[in-house]
């Protein structure tokens, strides 16, 4: 039996939906010639035109020269341009300072500068996410020549003095490179007065399309290309430009006034959804700062007691989309690493949820986010679903006849522990086969990592099955709570129990 679904997206941090002026922007231009922007003739001329004029949105709304911004395919593609603009510091200056609760796109091309022979300040964060400049004043030696240093964080949504550091920075002879990705559209990005030299930007945090970003360059400061080819973006990012997607840039860009306007209602919003988390669990830990000094519709809460992949689980079930960290990170098996930057322990991390509300969040959609939130944590919510531990896993169960296994594997060819014996193997994304499935007994659902079980098992809850229960903590948590059991459910002895088993392919 199927339930009415009401879903309200509460994680805008990971992306944002496309708003409707950016998709007519977006269909009109899809409707066109879709000339390459690099021909002369007319309507070569007229994509060029298209380019120059998504350009001077973007220049408008960062307040910075057009002439200072090249397009890209995204933030990641332009964090690791990090990785062309640092072989260009001074030889003798090969020293960078960087804040631990960078995205994966800044903390990877640093890592691999780490190996080629650059030396890598960690900065220390509080316990809200914050950095201050005297800090990194006291980190300081004078190899330094580049500080990286975010303007907001995307899970604990804490906004960093910007002005200052770059001011540290530049009086230290030293070059900035900021991920602005979560400041724009939630509070106002002047990069004339910033004097940041690299800042980089994407396009669907701010209601525009996917696969979209760009790298500001100051004028004057240091660059080489990462990508090389064409001659687009005046030779420093090669490759055709994607005229729809440039489009919808330039038209949420436009939208961004808007979106300021909006502030300080989101705000007021955040701070009631907190009272009232507060209200109902008087031991949440609130890991985003106060007021001006966080993002609008962000806050990170700690809830002691509770397994944040199983409230994924549940609030997906009431149609509430949250997230337990940043989404480029949950098919991985280690807590948050920003989490873990700002002193929580793993077991704390895993208790945590990362809520981030929209600009267009209505008061009424509010209050059924704070009904349902309320239900979860007070233990109102029925508990139909069983929780299996990796501690209470058995060989008996995983060789009963009289419950089938689904192991779900998030990315098909990424190297995880091989799927329980008497498992069944579906995609998390294998629509069609998990649209086959039938209720049909019970079922035990198991992933690598622990986040996947509990929200499938969740969504099949919705579909009218029953006799639910997944693994928590993943494979990987029983490899750690059983390693005994995990060495014999490998062993070879296995094949006759399993061919014992009759419906092991059972759908
Ligand atoms: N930096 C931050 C802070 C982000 O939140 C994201 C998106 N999760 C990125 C970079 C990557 O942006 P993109 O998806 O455009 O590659």
């Amino acid at each position: 039996m199927f339930r009415l679904r009401r879903s309200i997206n509460c994680d805008h941090n990971a992306t944002t939906p496309v708003s409707l002026g950016v998709r007519k922007a977006m269909v009109k231009e899809l409707a066109g010639s879709q000339a390459n922007a690099s021909t002369p003739y007319r309507e070569g001329r007229k994509a060029a035109f298209l380019v120059s004029q998504a350009r001077l949105a973007l220049a408008k709304a960062l307040t910075a020269e057009p002439e200072s911004l090249i397009f890209t395919s995204g933030a990641t593609e332009a964090n690791n341009c990090l990785r062309t603009i640092a072989k260009l510091l001074p030889s003798d200056r090969r020293t960078i300072i960087y804040n631990p609760m960078e995205h994966p796109s800044v903390l990877e091309p640093l890592k691999l500068l780490g190996s080629e022979g650059f030396t890598l300040i960690e900065a220390k964060p509080d316990c809200l996410g914050r950095i201050e400049a005297d800090h990194l004043r006291e980190l300081w030696t004078v190899q330094v020549s580049l500080l990286v240093m975010m303007a907001a964080n995307n899970e604990t949504g804490t906004f960093y003095d910007l002005k200052a550091i770059v001011r540290l920075a530049h009086e230290r002879g030293a070059l900035v490179f900021s991920d602005m990705v979560q400041a724009l559209g939630k509070t106002r990005v002047d990069l004339g007065a910033l004097e940041v030299d690299y800042a980089s930007f994407s396009a669907h945090k701010i209601y525009g399309p996917k696969g979209i970003g760009v790298l500001y360059i100051r004028p004057g400061a240091p660059f080489a290309p990462l990508i090389v080819g064409g001659s687009q973006e005046s030779g420093l990012r090669a490759g055709t430009e994607c005229l729809h997607n440039l489009a919808g840039f330039g038209q949420a860009c436009r939208e961004i006034p808007g979106l300021l306007e909006k502030i300080p209602d989101l705000r007021r919003r955040k701070e009631h959804f907190i009272d009232q988390i507060k209200a109902e669990l008087p031991t949440v830990r609130i890991n985003t700062p106060s007021g001006e000094e966080s993002q609008p519709g962000t806050v990170s809460l700690t809830l002691a007691g509770f397994e944040n992949s199983h409230l994924l689980g549940q609030l997906d079930y009431h149609g509430l989309e949250v997230a337990a960290g940043s989404a480029c990170r949950t098919g991985a098996n280690e807590p948050s690493h920003v989490l873990l930057a700002i002193g929580l322990s793993p077991e704390e991390a895993r208790s945590t949820l990362r809520v981030s509300f929209g600009h267009n969040l209505t008061d009424g959609q509010l209050k059924y986010v704070i009904s349902i939130f309320k239900m979860i944590l007070s233990g109102r919510e029925s508990g139909a679903i069983t929780v299996v531990r990796p501690g209470e896993l058995t060989e008996e169960l995983v060789f009963s006849k009289n419950i089938s296994i689904i192991h779900i594997k998030r990315y098909p060819k990424f190297k995880g522990p091989s799927p329980l014996p008497t498992s069944r193997v579906i995609a998390l994304g294998d629509k069609v086969a998990w649209e086959a499935l039938k209720p049909s007994g019970p079922l035990l659902l198991t992933c690598d990592v622990g986040y996947d079980a509990p929200i499938m098992a969740w969504s099949l809850k919705r579909r009218g099955f029953k006799e639910l229960s997944f693994l928590a903590a993943g494979l990987w948590g029983l490899k750690i709570a059983q390693p005994d059991l995990w060495t014999r459910l490998r062993s070879a002895d296995n094949y006759a129990l399993i061919k014992a088993r009759d419906h092991i392919d059972a759908p």
